[in-house]
């Protein structure tokens, strides 16, 4: 086995017990991702030199004998959304330029501190808005899978990292699906934890109320290592919860007796038939294990989440871009002859497509003479939605649940029809907007469906808030069962 394919599990490991050194792992997993990045273009930065002297650090301090801790030499990527100090962070917008944060966020500083070692910042949706990678001023990642389709968004490049065994551990941030979705496509696991539970300090903010940081691993015991690390109360995050105390130690025999949950309202939907083959087989897997499948209804969910969704990032997007003005990041305009034709230029230019358009309807649904009538209707909408849930878990401890309803399409096809885009992430959104925990697993690769015979097919389980330690425990008993995934051959 090459180094690059251990879970970070073993990394750790082997470096404290000096099977290898940490710089050993860093320059394996440098060329691979090296080698595969010319294909996948998963990468925006890769951090050759601070990454190797991290390591040369954990290597000192496994010679010493001293603590290099948890995750001493384990390789990890960041989405390019969150600030590492000194480090160009992008967004994949040009509106940030080559902007270098005075500051990182605090899930990096958490993870360094923990002996992990940078290898490189993610390619992403423009400040996160998308499922493809797509909109991203550095032109589209690949799906590790068919370097032909997308590999979901906005978090694509984190997800297609990992699959294709750059690093065997990535941060991405969700705010309606995007951890789930590209993990769902790129064959791995990914959590959404619940909102509140890991820091948002130093995340570029896209909708505060519903962005949280999470993992993608290639094992449910790398994403539950992850988390132990950065399930951490924040006093800089307003919206960090204290005092939450989540176990992610993963144990046997936890699919007894649970009560899994079926929604009633999803059943008729239309599914790619290996998605719904995979639902069947999944739900047979869990009463095989002795678990109870049940049903539960969530009629406004499947009406109204999508809709009340857009108008709530949209609206949160709007004031949180309003900051890329031209002074206080990157891209300037020092032609400009006046401040409107300063800011003028710096965001006709800076901004891309998508993002201008919800710029541009956040601007409108927030206004107020509108506000009523679409944002406040949507927030209380997105009550209802909480409380729906709420009820459905008195019945249930998770829901399980399609993460797409389709499998990866080419590259370039999403854009012709940006809101058949939105309406496949029925299944995600609704979890942000009640700030629940969403985990996707993988459960196999798609047999005999055409040209897209090959292609990962993912799932979710959704639980209620603070169940993110039991949700990866299910996903723990899923992958005894079904197998971990492999690392992507390119
Ligand atoms: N596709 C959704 C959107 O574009 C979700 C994105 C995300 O989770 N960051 O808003």
């Amino acid at each position: 086995m090459r180094l690059y394919e251990l879970s970070a599990r073993d990394i750790a490991s082997g470096v404290r017990g000096k099977k290898f050194s940490a710089t050993e792992v860093f320059d394996e997993c440098l060329s691979r991702a090296v080698a595969c990045d010319g294909k996948l273009a998963a990468l925006i930065t890769t951090t050759v030199e601070a990454g190797r002297a991290a390591a040369g650090r954990i290597d000192g301090r496994v010679s010493r004998g001293e603590d290099p801790g948890p995750l001493a030499g384990v390789p990890v990527i960041l989405k390019d959304n969150m600030c590492t100090h000194g480090i160009r962070t992008t967004a994949a917008s040009r509106v940030l330029g080559d902007w270098a944060p005075p500051y990182s966020a605090t899930v990096w500083e958490l993870l360094s501190s923990a002996g992990a070692v940078l290898l490189g910042k993610a390619n992403m949706d423009e400040f996160a808005m998308g499922n493809t990678t797509s909109t991203s001023a550095f032109g589209p990642t690949a799906n590790p899978w068919d370097v032909s389709r997308v590999p979901g968004g906005s978090s694509g490049g984190s997800a297609a990292a990992v699959a294709a065994g750059y690093t065997p551990v990535a941060l991405g941030s969700d705010t309606g699906g995007s951890i789930r979705q590209p993990a769902s496509y790129c064959g791995i696991y990914g959590l959404k934890p619940t909102y509140g539970l890991v820091s948002r300090y130093g995340l570029i903010a896209y909708g505060s109320s519903l962005d949280q940081i999470g993992p993608f691993a290639r094992t449910v015991g790398d994403a539950a290592l992850a988390m132990q690390i950065l399930a951490r109360h924040d006093p800089r995050d307003s919206t960090s919860v204290p005092g939450k105390k989540i176990d992610f130690t993963c144990r046997e025999g936890a699919l007894k007796k649970k009560r899994v949950a079926l929604v009633r309202e999803f059943r008729g939907f239309t599914l790619d038939a290996p998605i719904a083959d995979a639902m069947k087989r999944v739900t047979r897997l869990f009463e095989e294990a002795g678990a109870e499948v049940v049903e539960v209804s969530l009629p406004t969910v499947a009406r109204y989440a999508v809709a009340c969704y857009y108008a709530i990032a949209a609206s949160e997007a709007h004031t949180n871009l309003a900051r890329y003005d031209g002074v206080r990041y990157g891209r300037a305009a020092p032609g400009a002859a006046g401040l409107k034709e300063m800011y003028e230029t710096v965001r006709s230019e800076g901004f891309g497509v998508e993002v201008k358009s919800r710029i541009i309807a956040g601007t409108c649904l927030t206004e107020p003479v509108r506000s009523e009538e679409y944002y406040v209707a949507a927030t209380r909408v997105r009550t209802l939605i909480a409380e729906e849930f709420r009820r459905a878990f008195e019945s249930a401890d998770c829901i399980l649940q399609p993460v797409t309803p389709s499998l990866p399409e080419k590259i370039g096809e999403m854009d012709e029809d940006a809101t058949k885009g939105y309406e496949s992430d029925l299944y995600t959104l609704p979890v942000n907007m009640a700030g629940l925990p969403g985990f996707t697993f993988w459960t196999g690769r798609a047999e005999n469906f055409g040209e897209k015979t090959g292609l990962p097919v993912g799932l979710q389980l959704v639980g209620p808030r603070w169940s993110d330690g039991e949700l990866l425990n299910v996903g723990f008993a899923l992958e005894k069962i079904l197998g971990a995934p492999k690392i992507a051959s390119l």
